[in-house]
């Protein structure tokens, strides 16, 4: 039943063999600056492509700052960090999430909280997240705090699925109501803007992952993306142990954490973002492509929100239940198309069965229905 859907995807990435979900396409200046790394034998946590990475993420996202870490997850660890979260706080996020998230949240041993998404974005609900609020959050000194558990509410974590950005005007509002510090998960969203505006820089800090299977590769590695500068100079500070400049003497004033790129990696990151337009326009023909296929079978296609130009990252079928997904699954990843259900819930999870969660209604819908077919750029 779903043969002419592996047929035409092994005919857009012209192959017969296994077409991958997603893989890195490496067509500009990867070897050139590598090499020049191993010559000059700057391989390491000093070197000139670290700088440079980020003043090109500056750039292409229009934030005021950017500081390299080793990858996504610390750099999420990081953000909350930043913001203030401290122990025993709470942090709302979503349950349909990649677990890099909840890990984070979970390192500073802060509990997260699970809201709901909207149908139109796969992302938080402003909706969901301000009836959640209303219901279960009081103001004490300035400060959120949840009425059940006693606990401060300190960060919200909103995520750009599969790089659709969700609704920043609303839950800026929302946050900035209720003091509560708001840090983008725009791990998959690098080529994504809402209303204009690059994804990862509405909130306080946001944060972008370029791990292998993102849009674009480091190897490993991830990016803060800072509103305030200061913010900034300060996170680079915290990442590289938070080493006091001097000649020779060693002298730390924070506990400090490495987590720098190292310049090897940034130089791989120099020559992907060479590309990014590129490969962003690439990733939206070829979800324009599925689109118009998709539609001929009467299979939902999920495309980018209203005021919104998606990366269209991963690209997403909505199949009509769970047992039509798990079909599209089996033929599919039988005859060579690697296709993914999304994630499993986080609230599912042994680490986080006891954490709160709202009804999770659109959670549970996209959860028997969503996947994920392959999306390399193909150039
Ligand atoms: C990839 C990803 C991360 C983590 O990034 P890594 O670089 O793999 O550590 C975090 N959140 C989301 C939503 C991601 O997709």
């Amino acid at each position: 039943m779903y043969k002419p859907v592996v047929d035409f995807i092994h005919n857009l990435y012209g192959t017969d063999e296994l077409v991958p979900l997603h893989v890195p396409c490496f067509i500009g200046n990867e070897k050139k600056y590598l090499n020049e790394c191993i010559d000059t034998t700057f391989v390491s946590s000093v070197g000139k492509f670290v700088d440079r990475f980020e003043e090109m993420l500056v750039d292409y996202t229009g934030s005021s700052k950017a500081v390299v870490c080793v990858n996504g997850t610390n750099a999420l660890h990081m953000a909350l960090l930043l913001v203030g979260v401290e122990r025993d706080d709470e942090v709302i996020s979503q349950a349909l999430i990649f677990i890099a998230t909840a890990n984070a949240i979970s390192y500073i041993g802060a509990h997260p909280v699970f809201i709901d998404v909207d149908r139109d974005t796969m992302g938080l609900s402003p909706e969901k997240l301000e009836k959640w609020l209303l219901a279960s959050a009081e103001m004490k000194d300035g400060c959120c705090y949840n009425k059940k558990t006693g606990r401060r509410i300190k960060a919200c974590v909103p995520m750009h699925t599969f790089g659709h950005p969700v609704k920043m005007t609303e839950l800026v509002r929302i946050c900035n109501q209720y003091h509560i510090e708001l840090v983008e998960d725009a791990a998959e969203s690098i080529g994504s803007f809402y209303k204009g505006q690059h994804t990862g820089t509405f909130g306080k800090i946001g944060v972008i992952s370029f791990n292998g299977n993102k849009t674009i590769t480091t190897g490993g590695g991830g990016i803060l993306l800072f509103k305030d500068p200061e913010l900034g100079v300060y996170a680079k500070h915290l990442t590289t142990q938070a080493k006091v400049p001097h000649r020779w003497e060693f002298i730390h004033d924070h506990i400090g954490y490495n987590y720098r790129m190292p310049n090897i990696n940034a130089a791989l990151g120099c020559a992907q973002m060479e590309n990014i337009e590129r490969y962003v326009e690439n990733k939206r023909e070829t979800a324009a492509v599925y689109k118009d296929f998709f539609a001929g079978l009467s299979i939902d296609f999920f495309t980018e929100p209203k005021d919104c130009i998606s990366n269209y990252w991963l690209n997403a079928v909505l199949l009509s239940n769970k047992s039509e997904r798990d079909q599209f699954l089996e033929y599919t990843n039988d005859n060579g198309v690697m296709t993914r259900p999304v994630w499993g819930l986080m609230n599912k999870l042994p680490m986080f069965e006891n954490c709160e969660t709202d009804d999770l209604v659109n959670t549970s819908w996209f959860e028997e229905r969503i996947v994920n077919i392959p999306s390399s750029v193909r150039l």
